[in-house]
């Protein structure tokens, strides 16, 4: 990969080594964007700076035109792990860490904004470089899109690394790509008693366990096969003696979902469900459900615009086409307003050990992934600010 410069590339490293070290959780990014703002006031260009959140913010770079606007998305946010690697940058917060490479996406983005900074009268339309705050709670993309700072945006592009693919391979799925991803939790209140005569009790448990096979049958016979969906329970707790039956049960999870129908129907036959058993089995049932991630929903011909970007443009890179994931990024909810596309950066290396898992305690990259990352940032904001639409569905 000779696209990025070594200087740019010992760049990306003291970035992401610094943000490593010093991590920040969702909507306490306050050091890190003041950093971010620092190196961006470094660069080349007449970068505008813009605060649509406390902890975000947008460097406009204008070119020679404003036909098209193209926001390249990264988030900032860490995790509350508490971090069990041996890097010599590891985190310096006990219980907060950069476990899911937002650190290398920042840099990512910062190398190409000094990049496309330096390039400035070279490009047609704008260029905004999106830093986004509380990536982690599904809670960022909404509030940026409700400051209406992204209204004019045409594109918005987003890259997350992930060690299941080698170093200069990127993952693509033309529209279905992550799940959306909602919570719920459900208080079961009864009658406890004598475990020797349950009908004098509600039995709490065996009604918790009613509902979970309620909720498997659904998923299984009455979501059609080809829209992929998930209710899993997560949390089950209750009773505290083997002859005591308890007289309430708590149960939490997840609910996994591509289409917005389908999200909602889960939602409501849930509650339907819950409302049943409880008359059924004279217990109160009270269920919460909670919004969380919108589904990642690529636009198509913007996907296959930028696997031919991959295969032509980047250096050693090369797009591979997946399947939908049951995972979820908060990406997804500009993708219901803005077309774009969202894609992994592989940034794994088994032969160095690089393989864990993302929000892993000893979650890292290879940093070289950064250079592919970085490089189709620069790649895509030079093709889609001058990008002539042509084709056939909208
Ligand atoms: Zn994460
Ligand atoms: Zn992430």
């Amino acid at each position: 990969m000779q696209q990025i410069t070594d200087d740019l590339f010992q760049d990306m490293l003291r970035w992401r080594r610094y943000l490593h070290e010093n991590p920040e959780l969702s909507n306490h990014e306050s050091n890190t964007v003041d950093y971010i703002i620092k190196e961006l006031n470094s660069f080349d260009g007449n970068f505008e700076l813009v605060r649509p959140t406390p902890t975000s913010v947008i460097a406009k770079l204008k070119g020679n035109n404003t036909d098209k606007t193209v926001v390249l998305r990264s988030d900032i946010d860490a995790l509350p792990i508490d971090e069990q690697t041996d890097l010599s940058f590891k985190s310096s917060k006990g219980g907060i860490m950069h476990a899911c490479g937002h650190d290398g996406h920042t840099a990512m983005l910062l190398a190409a904004a000094k990049t496309l900074g330096e390039k400035e009268k070279e490009i047609d339309g704008q260029i905004w470089f999106l830093f986004q705050h509380a990536e982690e709670l599904a809670t960022g993309a909404l509030e940026i899109l409700s400051t209406g700072h992204l209204s004019e945006a045409d594109y918005i592009f987003g890259v997350h690394l992930n060690n299941n693919f080698p170093v200069g391979q990127f993952g693509l799925a033309s529209g279905r790509m992550m799940s959306a991803s909602d919570g719920f939790s459900i208080d079961i209140k009864g009658k406890g008693g004598h475990e020797a005569m349950p009908h004098t009790t509600t039995d709490a448990i065996y009604v918790g366990t009613q509902l979970i096979n309620a909720f498997n049958q659904v998923v299984a016979r009455q979501v059609d096969a080809n829209d992929q969906a998930i209710i899993s329970v997560t949390t089950f707790n209750a009773g505290f003696a083997n002859n005591v039956m308890p007289d309430n049960a708590k149960l939490s999870g997840c609910i996994r979902s591509f289409s917005e129908k389908t999200r909602i129907f889960l939602k409501e036959k849930m509650k339907t469900i819950t409302d049943h058993f409880a008359l059924v089995s004279d217990c109160n049932i009270e269920m919460k459900w909670q919004r969380g991630a919108d589904a990642v929903i690529n636009t198509p011909y913007l996907t296959e615009a930028v696997a031919n970007l991959i295969n032509e443009k980047i250096d050693d890179g090369k797009a591979v086409e997946i399947m939908p994931q049951m995972i979820s990024e908060d990406f997804g909810s500009y993708l219901k307003e803005i077309p774009g596309n969202f894609l992994f950066v592989g940034s794994g290396n088994p032969e160095a050990n690089i393989d864990e898992a993302l929000h892993h305690p000893k979650f890292t990259f290879d940093e070289e992934a950064m250079k592919y990352g970085a490089a189709l940032h620069i790649q895509t904001a030079l093709k889609m600010s001058s990008y002539k639409e042509d084709r056939l569905f909208r």
